[in-house]
């Protein structure tokens, strides 16, 4: 079994769509394994998504990020990863498959409802930066 970091952004939070999105999760066979629900300050968001530095959209993207509570998760299952990503839906909601979260509940392609890591060696950055040891069992 693979363990994947998906995170609810504050585009979902606020509009109070978390248990409906985890929903979709369990539905696909992924199990939330650790979940908890934090505020980043935009520097916390600008270390997590320091990929994209150098994109346009950064300082834009990390101002969201911060802007309301978010739930981090870990979601645990087979192809844990792809089948999140499934899940998800593209990135730009207008692209997104129907019944995907990113069809059903994204707003656009910043404000786009959920993160999921993109590979095995993201995903276990991306759980150690908000997850200790002990919080995953
Ligand atoms: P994520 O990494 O959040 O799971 P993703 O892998 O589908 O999404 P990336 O290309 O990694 O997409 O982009 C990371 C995030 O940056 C997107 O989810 C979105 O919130 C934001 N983003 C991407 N492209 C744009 C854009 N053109 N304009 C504004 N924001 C964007
Ligand atoms: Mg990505």
């Amino acid at each position: 079994v693979e363990r994947t970091l998906s995170i609810i952004k504050p585009d979902a939070t606020r509009r109070n769509l978390t248990g409906r999105i985890n929903a979709k999760f369990e539905e696909a066979g992924l199990r939330i394994i650790a979940q908890k629900r934090i505020q980043m300050t935009p520097a916390q968001a600008g270390t997590f998504y320091a990929v994209h530095k150098e994109r346009p959209f950064y300082g834009e993207l990390c101002d969201f990020m911060a802007s309301a509570p978010v739930v981090v998760q870990v979601l645990e299952g087979e192809s844990a990863i792809a089948k999140n990503r499934e899940v998800m839906g593209a990135t730009n909601p207008a692209d997104a498959a129907a019944g995907t979260i990113r069809a059903e509940f994204a707003e656009s392609v910043g404000e786009n409802s959920v993160h999921g890591s993109d590979a095995p060696e993201t995903a276990a950055v991306e759980i150690a930066y908000f997850f200790s040891g002990l919080e995953l069992v």
